[in-house]
């Protein structure tokens, strides 16, 4: 909401982990949310509650195709924002149709950002630290150029976001629109896919059913994880940023730890007695990744306020919750 304006905002991938949260913000904020998905990782369950909200509309329909013309027709006002977050975002399921990953990211940005320009929306682009592949600088800032293997299993996404970049500064170079890039780092929080194979998830799931946690490799790489309403902020602060903007944005939490000190955490903070087995480490996986937030913080006043204890807390009462949920389910 602006001087009492209702905005118009279209979240692709709005059925997501990060897209739910994010059309929930937006809804508490006073806006009109067009939410479309084609709900290959994301849940109608996610966005659920939203049901018979009013300003809440969810379209199913997948961004490679052409973007329904109900969407920019809606007679609900001209679109003001355009959030791309759709793309299977764990390498288990990116993995699983990779030419499909690709072309969500360079056909589907490429709708998305005709979408904008013909509406004069403002777009922005969910990209990701993968951008910066297995770093060779750290912690990483926007103007690392990045050590991606091209022809590697996770270059569908990699390389797919890097277009996907691309073709964003090629429609801002041209006038053709106003957008913004968010590089996100791990991200994790209440409704992540039980199944949809990332550390935090993987390991709270197996740590609250009892089942053995799998650590890939030695445990030594490190990520930094954010909590997903700090990253939230975090988007809608760099949305709603009028001033000039150097290029992309790095959107996550620079407390770095090896992926067994997050074992260790989560088997303290759940008390559980699952046991850690070695899985091999998949190819290509990033030996160590941290953000540096300082062009966030100086440009936006953005800054992640929620710790790890904190988030996980969260997290872990999230997937308890789903567990029992899944027992009643199955009778067990
Ligand atoms: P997610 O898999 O939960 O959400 C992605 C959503 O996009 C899902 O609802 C899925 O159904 C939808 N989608 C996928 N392909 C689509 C297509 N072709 N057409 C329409 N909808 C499609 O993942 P997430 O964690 O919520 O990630 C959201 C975005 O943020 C992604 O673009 C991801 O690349 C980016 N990102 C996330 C993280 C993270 O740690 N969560 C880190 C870096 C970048
Ligand atoms: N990982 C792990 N066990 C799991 C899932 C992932 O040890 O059950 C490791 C993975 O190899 C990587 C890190 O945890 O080193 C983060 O993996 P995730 O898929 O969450 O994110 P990404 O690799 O895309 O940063």
């Amino acid at each position: 909401m602006k001087n009492g304006k209702r905005h118009l905002v279209v979240v692709a991938g709005g059925a997501g982990f990060v897209g739910s949260h994010l059309c929930d913000a937006l809804l508490a904020d006073g806006a009109h949310v067009i939410c479309i998905d084609n709900l290959l990782t994301g849940r109608k369950q996610n966005v659920r509650h939203l049901e018979r909200e009013p300003r809440f509309d969810l379209i199913e329909t997948d961004i490679i195709d052409p973007i329904p013309q109900r969407i920019s027709r809606s007679g609900k006002g001209k679109i003001d924002f355009v959030y791309n977050l759709a793309c299977a975002a764990s390498p288990p399921h990116y993995q699983a149709d990779p030419e499909h990953t690709m072309m969500t990211s360079v056909l589907g940005s490429r709708n998305l950002l005709r979408l904008s320009e013909r509406t004069g929306a403002r777009f922005l682009l969910a990209s990701t630290s993968e951008v910066y592949g297995d770093p060779e600088a750290h912690p990483q800032r926007e103007t690392y150029w990045g050590n991606v293997n091209s022809i590697g299993p996770r270059a569908c996404y990699d390389e797919g976001k890097r277009a996907a970049e691309a073709l964003t500064f090629d429609f801002a170079r041209a006038g053709r629109a106003d957008v913004r890039v968010a590089r996100i780092f791990n991200t994790y929080g209440p409704r992540m896919a039980a199944d949809d194979g990332r550390v935090v998830s993987n390991v709270v799931t197996q740590a609250v059913s009892g089942r053995d946690i799998t650590v890939y490799g030695d445990g030594s790489q490190t990520r930094s994880f954010c909590y997903v309403d700090d990253l939230v902020r975090g988007l809608m602060a760099l949305m709603r940023h009028d001033g000039p903007l150097p290029g992309p944005v790095n959107l996550g939490n620079p407390n770095e730890m090896t992926v067994s000190e997050l074992v260790e955490l989560v088997l303290e903070m759940t008390g559980s007695a699952s046991a850690v087995v070695r899985r091999p480490l998949p190819v290509d996986d990033p030996r160590r990744r941290r953000p540096d937030i300082t062009r966030a913080k100086e440009l936006l006043g953005w800054a992640p306020s929620t710790d790890l204890r904190t988030g996980l807390k969260a997290t872990i009462a999230w997937f308890a919750a789903e567990h029992e949920r899944s027992k009643a389910r199955s009778g067990v």
